[in-house]
């Protein structure tokens, strides 16, 4: 192992191009005129304006947000292994040598987490050699970044190296804003959005609204920014977040680590949120020096008043929360904000007949595993060391990063972990993912509660069991919690029988916010290869291959409406991108669209069976919703979904419009749309559409035939227009008509119309 340099050798290359975004920031300024107060997110915003002039002329920030096109020239682009498989299968049909902007590759979602690191890497890696090599030599081509398997995950990398004050970047990935916590815009999009930057056309996004979150106030004791998170994810909701960039500001926010406001801006994906970001802080200067940035540090203090809001900066929204007063939560299960303070989750329990056993703790991942948490935990587990108490449950580590884990392993506390039980996994995605293979006995359909750190707890998501009921809290209370082995357990309040007879409470954790003796690299091998473009380079897929397959276009919108499309499936209630395109064993498939496409909404619950992933084909035999959709697609039957609210929430996931598309689809109707996805189904080709009256849900149902009235008017002109759809109910032949709403700017339009972004941009790269 290796300690990180004073001044990291690729420093400048990882700087903001802070030259430009003065000029245009002045730009910005002049422009709008000195009576504009302009929130900090808005500041970073509009200086990445491919053309502010144009953009901004004869606007004010309240005629902008909410509802102007952002044209948007982003500075990086990072890529996780599943999903940059589709990104870089798509970059590669359009022909360029190289990546118009720096860019990284992260293997680290496809890492099974079962036995420990040094068995679970070196499996998957031989498991999973055709992808990561693909990835790695598109990387060498392309001049991109690649950290190989067992460096790290994406976003703690991310943090490491490449976020900065006023960076605007974009991930494939959902909690690609936990870059925020460094004062950077940073948004999760698909492989398609994160195509037009590698290509360097402007990336569009609505502009959003600026949620601020007002912080009073310190931390003290057992809360931590996890419970911050996990209060504001109750307070708002997972739609409260939708259309919004969530800003911190307040006093609160001097008092709170880097890695700490990391993880508050990475859960922000939770509340749907466009993304979140802090303002530049003292401990933002300190984590950059730590990790050998510190002339970033020096050049972002140089930006002054940039790099925070103007005081009379005016919030669409603020929600005030007093960290003095915050209490430790415990969010879910199955959803991120059913959110419990701790010390009423004893009577939620009983109230909901929840399981009193808990089976695992989980800690780590993206979302926290900083010095700061890790150091914290290892207070807990030093104080139950001398308590003479071991872990009652199975208890996992997943380190975030191979820099974190060094680090940790010098200074002890990951022996004080694993002498305590814990078994470290990979630096990887792991359980997080679905990639956890279970030794405890537990099987699928055995109901049994698990805590963990991570930021999302949809049903099935970490072992695949859909009667998991997954918990979310901070490291220390799940692993404080994990001693005593009971969901009922408050760490805070109660005490544990230790094996001498006499009882034991837990003091409140303490932590450090950087390790006193630097970062530690770790191993060299896990290093990135350096970024240069080899042309030579073959990129090389098989055509037998059942995980990676070259990309056939889709066909452009046909001259005329579309005719008698059928309701594939009518969905009821939450429909995530995990439902419509699931994780686990799929992830082998990612870039395989044919092959992925067999799981296409297999999570979906139908509204007129009321079971999931199964329909009725006009003939009455009941099959799997992909099933029913390639015998359409065969028939030359078009076809569309139907479903409820915040339609594809979850993961930035664009197979989730991918394969929809390819499987024959051509419109999603919906009550409404997760942000990200609604994109991602334009940049397909599919089209978006809301009920104009939610009621109108009911009145359509599966295998109605419809047929549009004004899309190919709305799709020439612009956007403009209204679109219509005449239904023919199934059952009774009875015609009715349902209006519609939907976002659709001039170049969504065009995507459309030329069959997919990708079409558009093949043909303006070749022009
Ligand atoms: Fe990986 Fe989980 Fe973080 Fe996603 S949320 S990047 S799966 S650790």
């Amino acid at each position: 192992a290796s300690s990180i340099p004073k001044v990291h050798p690729n420093c400048d290359a990882r700087t903001p191009p802070y030259d430009k975004l003065r000029r245009n920031y002045e730009t910005v300024r002049r422009v709008l005129g000195s009576n504009q107060h302009l929130t900090l997110a808005e500041k970073i915003l509009y200086s990445h304006l491919e053309k502010p002039e144009e953009t901004l002329s004869g606007q004010s920030t309240d005629s902008i947000r909410g509802n102007a096109y952002l044209k948007l020239k982003v500075d990086r682009v990072a890529m996780q292994d599943a999903s940059a498989q589709m990104a870089l299968l798509q970059f590669m049909s359009c022909g360029l040598p190289m990546t118009a902007v720096p860019a990284s590759i992260h293997c680290d979602h496809m890492i099974v987490g079962e036995r420990g690191a040094d068995v679970d890497l070196p499996e998957s890696i031989k498991g999973n050699k055709e992808v990561f090599d693909f990835l790695e030599s598109a990387a060498k081509k392309y001049g991109i970044e690649f950290w190989a398997p067992g460096s790290g995950i994406i976003h703690q990398i991310v943090l490491e190296n490449y976020s900065a004050p006023g960076l605007m970047m974009l991930g494939t990935d959902s909690h690609t804003p936990n870059g925020g916590g460094l004062g950077a815009i940073c948004i999760g999009v698909g492989g398609a959005d994160a195509v037009d930057a590698l290509v360097d056309a402007p990336w569009e996004l609505k502009a959003p609204k600026v949620l601020g979150v007002k912080l009073e106030g310190k931390l003290d004791g057992w809360a931590s920014p996890k419970d911050v998170i996990l209060n504001l994810a109750g307070q708002l909701t997972v739609r409260g977040g939708t259309g919004y960039i969530v800003e911190y500001h307040g006093e609160g926010v001097r008092s709170l680590s880097c890695t700490g406001m990391a993880t508050i801006c990475n859960m922000g994906a939770e509340i749907g949120a466009t993304t979140s970001l802090f303002p530049f802080t003292p401990s933002m200067s300190r984590y950059l020096q730590a990790t050998g940035r510190g002339p970033i540090a020096e050049k972002a203090t140089a930006m002054g008043e940039f790099l925070s809001a103007d005081s009379k900066a005016e919030y669409d929204k603020v929600v005030t929360i007093d960290l003095s007063k915050l209490e430790p939560h415990i969010n879910g299960p199955f959803t991120p904000d059913l959110s419990t303070p701790l010390s009423k989750f004893k009577d939620a329990i009983q109230e909901q007949a929840w399981p009193l056993d808990l089976s695992a703790g989980l800690i780590g991942s993206c979302t926290n595993s900083s010095y700061q948490d890790m150091t914290r935990v290892e207070s807990i587990v030093n104080q139950a060391k001398e308590a003479g108490l071991k872990p009652k449950v199975d208890f996992f580590v997943t380190p975030g990063s191979e820099q974190i884990r060094a680090t940790l392993e010098r200074d002890q506390t990951l022996n004080a972990l694993e002498s305590a039980g814990g078994v470290i996994l990979a630096n990887a995605c792991g359980p997080c993912i679905g990639q956890w293979k279970r030794t405890d006995g537990v099987k699928r359909g055995d109901t049994n509660a698990i805590l963990t750190s991570f930021n999302r707890n949809f049903r099935a998501r970490n072992d695949g069991n859909p009667d998991t009921l997954n918990f979310l809290a901070s490291p220390e209370i799940v692993t404080a919690m994990v001693y005593s082995g009971r969901m009922d357990f408050n760490p805070t309040s109660d005490s544990i029988k230790t094996p001498s007879g006499s009882t034991f409470k837990f003091s409140p954790p303490h932590g450090e916010e950087l390790p006193r003796n630097g970062f530690e690299a770790g191993r060299e091998d896990f290093f990135p290869v350096k970024a240069v473009p080899d042309p030579t380079t073959p990129v090389v897929v098989s055509p037998t291959s059942t995980r990676l397959a070259l990309l056939d276009p889709f066909p452009p919108f046909p001259e005329s409406e579309l005719e008698n499309l059928s309701v594939l499936v009518k969905v009821k209630g939450k429909c995530t991108t995990d439902h419509i395109s699931a994780a686990g064993k799929w992830l082998a498939y990612k870039g395989h669209l044919e092959n992925i496409s067999n799981n296409t909404l297999i999570g979906a619950l139908n509204a007129e069976t009321d079971a999931v992933n199964t329909v009725v084909d006009f003939d009455g035999s009941e099959t799997s919703i992909p099933d029913l959709a390639r015998r359409w697609k065969e028939r030359g039957q078009g076809w569309l979904v139907v479903a409820e609210w915040n339609y594809g929430e979850g993961s930035a996931r664009e197979h989730a419009a991918l394969q929809p598309r390819y499987l024959g689809g051509s419109i999603v109707l919906t009550k409404s749309f997760a942000r990200i996805h609604e994109t991602n189904l334009k940049k397909q080709g599919l089209i978006p559409l809301t009920f104009v009256n939610e009621t109108d849900y009911d009145l359509i149902s599966p295998r109605d035939k419809v047929t549009t009235v004004g899309l190919l008017d709305m799709l020439k002109n612009g956007g403009a227009g209204a679109v219509k759809l005449q239904v023919v109910k199934e059952k009774t032949g009875e015609k009715i008509e349902i209006e519609t709403a939907h976002t659709f700017s001039k170049d969504q339009a065009e995507w459309v119309l030329a069959g997919s972004a990708l079409n558009l941009l093949g043909k303006m790269a070749k022009a």
